[in-house]
Parts: structure tokens; C-alpha cells; sequence
């Protein structure tokens, strides 16, 4: 910053976090209600976001649920595909990807997530800040009665705004419990006697109160305090990255309204509407500050200003510290598409993974001690035993088929094979193969997996044969 303007930011600006008061105590926040367009989309999101959020744990695909993250028991299920601990290897991927995917996004767009699609803001900005607004009346209105003494249509409100907060937590740690466990055995557990699920009960009502708490008391210092992501921000941000920016060449030096006299200083007019919506409290003008969440209630407060004053809107607007610095308007820099193609590339790795993952994983082993058999004159064999995980939850009948060399797979019991629901099936069989086809001591071969006559898997072992 310049001049006038910077001798101002720096006596003006804060030695605290926005939510403590001089006396060192929490100082309530009574944040303004934001208007404007990107309140609007904001808004048209956050309907859809809750809408995925609350039905997705009821929507069923063959009799499964189509999401789940069961945790405790290792077993998740993502878009209709059931993952296993056997396929540790795509989690830890997803793992990487994901964290890649955190820094790399965070170094382009800055806190976009947190603003647009983090469960605390859509929560707190568009489910429970609108019930309080609806129940005890606008910020102002708030500020005021909670100033002066409680009167008992305020202790009402009060009341109802508690028990609608309970009920909500109530049902928003339903819903990540029917996640966890799926919506079928949440509505089992429900309807079965409470002592035989008291440790399913105890955490309902944990979390239960811990959402409460955070969405009726702890609010904003979730954002500002506690979060990791939004304490990692510091180190991933650059002059680059893109944020929320007070275009400070353009507002600077700031000064109220005059219109009987021409406006010879910056375009801020210093009506601090931008500070009176922001939900974490803070003034966007003294510069990128950790606190501030992404939730544009700013660019949409200055562009209303701006908008009425007849000036050009974007005073406060998405845009990197180089941009302002350099009085550019925000574009997609070299940079960013690169970063983005990344992120793109690892998105399709991940969906390939996903996608092209087997329902069916057969590992087959020879079985330890045996040698080969000789059958008749003309063929040998060997023992093997083989592991089939069927991850699926239908039961169906498999048959192995020796592919590429000429000969037969024999299974000790049955020619078809029926494998259990969810479960690693051990099987027993033997291999026979000509001895024309058996040129070395250890031959590789393959062996497929039948469903139906289709193939679902190739896996490929070792069959032994005499030293040649
Ligand atoms: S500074 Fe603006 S974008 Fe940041 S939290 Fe406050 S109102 Fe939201
Ligand atoms: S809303 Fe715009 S004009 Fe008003 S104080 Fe904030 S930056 Fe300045």
C-alpha cells in the first residue's frame, strides 16, 4: 500500500483476532446479511450441496447402498462399488491424490472451498444462520436484545432457536452415521431396544452436541482457529493465488462521500459495509488476513456500493496480490492451467482406478509341498489352491478355464464353483497339462475367471513341471 493510505491501514489495523475484545473476551460477531449475485449462487449450491448430502445415503443401487464409508469395519462402498482392505493400494492413491489435489488447488484458488462448498460455511451461512435470522431477527436486531435485558419473548426465541439448532444436529449426525453404517441399519438400529446399540447411542448424541455446539457457540473460531486447512492456507498461499482482494491502488486513499464536492481520492467511501457482513469480522481493506473464509459477502456488499455510487463494481473482488499490485484484471495464468491440468490428469487417474477396479480378485498359489503329478502318459499336474474375494453381494457360480496352453482345470469337488456373498472363497483344483506344452522346470501360465461364460479375470501363476 501507498502513501496517505498506508499510514492509515497500519494505524487502523488490528493487533487481535476480529473475535476477541479488548478485554480479551469473545466478541460475538453479528455479521449483516449478505446480498447480491454471488450470495445468489452461493445459495443455489448450497440447496443443491444439501440436497446430495442428505439424500445420498438413501439411495440405493442393487440392494446396496450407493455410498458408504463403514470405517470400523474397513468396508466402503463409492458409487455403487464396494472397496475392500484389498484395495488398500487405490485408498492410498486416492490418499496422494487427494492431498496433491488439496495444495495444488489451494495454491491457485485459495480458500474457494472453504467459501463455496466446506460443510462448516454452507452449514453455518445457509441452515443455521437463516433459522436464527428467521427466529430472533436480523443481526441488528440481534445485536440490540442481546445487549440489553432478556425479556421473556426474547428467552422464547431463545429457546426455540436452541431446540431447532438440537433438532438439526440431531439430524446431520443421523445422516454421517447413516454414512457410516448405511440408512438400512441406522432405521434397524432405531428400531431396535437401546441397550443393544448404547455405544452407536452414545456417539449419536456426542456428535449431536458437538454440531450444536460448533453451529450455536464456536461458529466463526472454527474457520479462524481450529480448522487445519484454513491454518495451512499461510504456507500454501502465494502472490498468485488467487483471493478475495480489496483492489487497494483503486480504493485508496479512502474517504467518505462528498457529493457536493469532486472526488479527488480513492473509490472506497469508507461505509465499511464490507466489514459489517463479513461472518468472520474482520476488515477485507488491511489485506489477505487468514480469517477471511472466501464467503464473497464483501464483493457482493462493495459491488452494491459501488453499484449505487456509480462507479465500477469490483473494488473487492477475486483477484491475486500481482494483479492488484499490477492493476491487472484477473486471468487464468500459465501457472494455473498448468496446476489445473494436473489436477485434472490425477482426477481421470482416480476415476480409471475406480472405475476398472474387479468385483471379483482371485490370487492363485500352488499348493506348498507338492510336486507335479504325472496323469496317464501324455499330461502332468499340479495342486493348487486359490483365494477368490467376491465383493459383490449377490452370490454367483465362477468357472476356471486354463487359457493359451492345452489342457484342464479340475476342481477337487464340482466343475462350477459358487461364490459366497462378500466374502474370500477358498478354492481347491488341479491343473492338467499336456506335456508337450511343459519345456522348463516352472512355467508361467494363465488361468481365467468365468461368470456367466464371460471373463471377469485373468491371473497368472506358476506350474512345475520335471527338470528338463
Ligand atoms: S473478508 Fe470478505 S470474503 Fe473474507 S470472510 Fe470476510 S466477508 Fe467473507
Ligand atoms: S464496501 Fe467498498 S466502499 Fe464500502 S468500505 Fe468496503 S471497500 Fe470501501
Amino acid at each position: 500500500m501507498v502513501g496517505e493510505s498506508e499510514q492509515e491501514v497500519v494505524v487502523t489495523f488490528r493487533d487481535r483476532a476480529a473475535s476477541v475484545a479488548k478485554n480479551g473476551l469473545r466478541r460475538w460477531i453479528y455479521a449483516a446479511k449478505p446480498k447480491g449475485k454471488f450470495y445468489q449462487y452461493r445459495s443455489a449450491l448450497s440447496f443443491f450441496y444439501l440436497l446430495v448430502f442428505f439424500a445420498l445415503p438413501l439411495i440405493q443401487l442393487n440392494g446396496m447402498p450407493f455410498f458408504m464409508l463403514n470405517f470400523p469395519e474397513g468396508k466402503f462402498i463409492v458409487f455403487g462399488n464396494i472397496f475392500w482392505p484389498q484395495d488398500f493400494f487405490i485408498f492410498a492413491v486416492a490418499m496422494i491424490t487427494f492431498i496433491i489435489f488439496i495444495a495444488l488447488f489451494t495454491v491457485i484458488y485459495g480458500r474457494l472451498f472453504c467459501g463455496w462448498v466446506c460443510p462448516q460455511t454452507v452449514f453455518m451461512e445457509m441452515v443455521f444462520r437463516k433459522i436464527e435470522w428467521w427466529i430472533e431477527g436480523s443481526p441488528n436486531q440481534q445485536k440490540k436484545n442481546n445487549n440489553g435485558e432478556l425479556t421473556a419473548g426474547q428467552a422464547i426465541k431463545k429457546t426455540i432457536k436452541h431446540i431447532a439448532f438440537l433438532i438439526l444436529s440431531f439430524l446431520i449426525a443421523n445422516t454421517f452415521l447413516a454414512y457410516i453404517i448405511s440408512f438400512d441399519s441406522l432405521i434397524k438400529i432405531i428400531k431396535e431396544p437401546v441397550e443393544e446399540h448404547t455405544i452407536l447411542l452414545t456417539g449419536l448424541v456426542f456428535f449431536t452436541l458437538l454440531f450444536y455446539a460448533v453451529y450455536a457457540f464456536v461458529r466463526d473460531i472454527v474457520c479462524t482457529t481450529i480448522c487445519p486447512y484454513g491454518r495451512l492456507q499461510g504456507v500454501l498461499f502465494d502472490k498468485d493465488t488467487m483471493q478475495i482482494a480489496y483492489d487497494y491502488n483503486r480504493g485508496e486513499p479512502r474517504g467518505k462521500l462528498n457529493k457536493q464536492t469532486e472526488r479527488k481520492i480513492g473509490d472506497c467511501i469508507d461505509c465499511t459495509k464490507c466489514v459489517q457482513v463479513c461472518p468472520t469480522g474482520i476488515d477485507i481493506r488491511n489485506g489477505v488476513q487468514i480469517e477471511c473464509v472466501g464467503c464473497t459477502a464483501c464483493i457482493d456488499a462493495c459491488n452494491e456500493v459501488m453499484k449505487r455510487i456509480h462507479l465500477p463494481t469490483g473494488l473487492i473482488r477475486y483477484a491475486s496480490e500481482n494483479e492488484i499490485a499490477q492493476k491487472k484484471k484477473f486471468h487464468f495464468n500459465g501457472r494455473m492451467k498448468a496446476y489445473t491440468a494436473l489436477l485434472t490428469v490425477l482426477t481421470i487417474v482416480m476415476s480409471i482406478l475406480v472405475i476398472t477396479r474387479k468385483n471379483v480378485d482371485t490370487h492363485i498359489t500352488r499348493v506348498k509341498g507338492q510336486l507335479y503329478q504325472e496323469v496317464g502318459n501324455d499330461s502332468l499336474s499340479n495342486l493348487f489352491d486359490a483365494k477368490v474375494l467376491n465383493k459383490t453381494r449377490n452370490e454367483f457360480n465362477v468357472e476356471m478355464k486354463l487359457e493359451d496352453l492345452a489342457g484342464e482345470v479340475k476342481m477337487v469337488n464340482t466343475k462350477e464353483t459358487m461364490l459366497k456373498q462378500e466374502s474370500v472363497n477358498e478354492l481347491t483344483f488341479f491343473i492338467c497339462i499336456n506335456r508337450k506344452e511343459i519345456h522348463k522346470r516352472s512355467t508361467d501360465i494363465k488361468v481365467g475367471i468365468y461368470k456367466n461364460g464371460k471373463k471377469i479375470q485373468t491371473v497368472t501363476t506358476v506350474f512345475l513341471g520335471p527338470f528338463i
